[in-house]
């Protein structure tokens, strides 16, 4: 195998889901376990008719679907890669291909919809990415694609910058994407109806710090409260994530106030809005793009024509360049049990401390001289961000 067909393959298999490479690493061991064993009995049967056998084992080498030749799982497993995927060993290897750099902003099973430029091009999807598509792919993607006969094929999924993705519902270790490289997930909450709801905020704030976005807090529905008594007690519940350095935009969609900021704050980036059904995701995104409802239709229309039937999430482009995937699937997303020692990395605002604490495993759930603790009685961490830690970490206990 040369060089640059190596390299790509390799790529590749750093790239797949940890099941799947589990799966060819017990193919490829099986292969050379096999392949030893009769090498074994070749060489047995060898001492009695020796002549005879020279031509035989040759013939027999050279005839199987993979050379045998490979001497370690890791080369096994390559070959098993590139048998399987000829079009990523060939576009590796053939320079002249023509490749385009786009956007997912749909998948339907074996079919993507790539925003090239200002153009949307039907791309069908390789083997490799059809059978995987829950962890191998997701709107937002970057990806290169290239013209092969009358179709275009996506040919390489680039690195991911931030992923979202929720537990398989069959295997909760299982990871499924829901979308990638979004920028900022706003989290919506509204007043009143339904209320606030500090306890779900955390458990968003956790799963967004695990795929690596940027959470802003977006409190709707303030045209709600009417009196200044019920204002202060509905926004003294923010005031840890306010201290914790996390964006808040408070805006009502009935009276417009706060869309703007709002606007700003997403302004140029991808983005995915997340919360509680009933606080106002939908009226926030039409609020910051009338348009959008249009656009979403005419969407549809085309898909009717084609072979691209959507099946999840939507990427839209909002005036001003603003980028917004969507999907039920994202709007309640990901509600991950994490273990423990997980954890306290997604309470970034402890770290300082906790470096102070006298274990260096310290869960700040008790220990003796934990600096966590200090101060958080100090009013250097808030109580209710350290309560929320302590809530979350309970509730994995049980
Ligand atoms: P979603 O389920 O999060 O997408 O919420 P919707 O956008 O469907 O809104 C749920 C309900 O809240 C609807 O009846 C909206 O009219 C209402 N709503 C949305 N935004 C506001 C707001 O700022 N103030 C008030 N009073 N009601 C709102
Ligand atoms: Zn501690």
């Amino acid at each position: 195998m040369d060089k640059t067909k190596r390299r790509v393959l390799t790529e590749r298999l750093e790239s797949m889901d940890n099941n799947e490479r589990l799966k060819l690493h017990k193919r490829a061991t099986k292969l050379l376990k096999a392949s030893r064993k009769s090498e074994g009995a070749r060489r047995r049967q060898g001492n009695k008719v020796r002549v005879q056998n020279w031509t035989e084992d040759g013939d027999r080498r050279s005839s199987g679907r993979i050379r045998r030749s490979a001497d370690s799982v890791q080369d096994l497993m390559l070959e098993l890669l590139a048998e399987e995927q000829p079009d990523l060993a060939m576009d590796a290897l053939d320079e002249s291909v023509e490749t385009h750099e786009g956007i997912i902003v749909s998948l339907a099973p074996k079919t993507a919809l790539v925003r090239v430029g200002d153009g949307d091009v039907e791309c069908v999807l390789p083997p490799f990415l059809a059978q995987a598509q829950q962890t191998e792919i997701a709107v937002g993607d970057d990806v290169l694609i290239a013209e092969r006969g009358a179709d275009f094929v996506v040919t390489e999924v680039l690195p991911r910058r931030t992923r979202l993705s929720r537990p398989d519902p069959a295997n909760a270790h299982r990871e499924r994407l829901i979308a990638a490289n979004v920028d900022v997930i706003v989290v919506v909450a509204s007043v009143k109806t339904p209320p606030l709801r500090p306890r779900l905020i955390d458990r968003y704030l956790i799963a967004i710090s695990r795929g690596g976005a940027q959470p802003v807090l977006c409190v709707n529905k303030l045209d709600l409260l009417e009196t200044d008594g019920e204002r202060q007690e509905e926004l003294a519940k923010l005031e840890a994530y306010r201290a914790i350095g996390i964006p808040i935009v408070s805006c009502s969609t009935v009276t417009g106030g706060g869309i703007e900021e709002l606007r700003q704050a997403l302004e140029g980036r991808v983005c995915a809005f997340v919360g509680h059904s009933g606080v106002g995701k939908s009226s926030l995104l039409n609020a910051l793009d009338p348009g959008l409802e249009l656009r979403t239709n005419t969407l549809r229309e085309s898909d009717g024509k084609g072979r691209h039937t959507t099946t999840g999430s939507t990427l839209y482009e909002l005036a001003g360049g603003t980028k917004v995937i969507d999907t039920p699937g994202i709007r309640g997303f990901g509600l991950w049990s994490i273990g423990a020692d997980e954890l306290h990395a997604h309470f970034p605002e402890f770290g300082e401390a906790a470096a102070g604490c006298h274990f260096s495993d310290c869960t700040h759930a008790g220990e003796p001289g934990c600096a966590v603790v200090e101060a958080v009685a100090a009013g250097a961490i808030p109580t209710a961000r350290f309560d929320a830690y302590l809530r979350i970490m309970r509730s994995m206990d049980s």
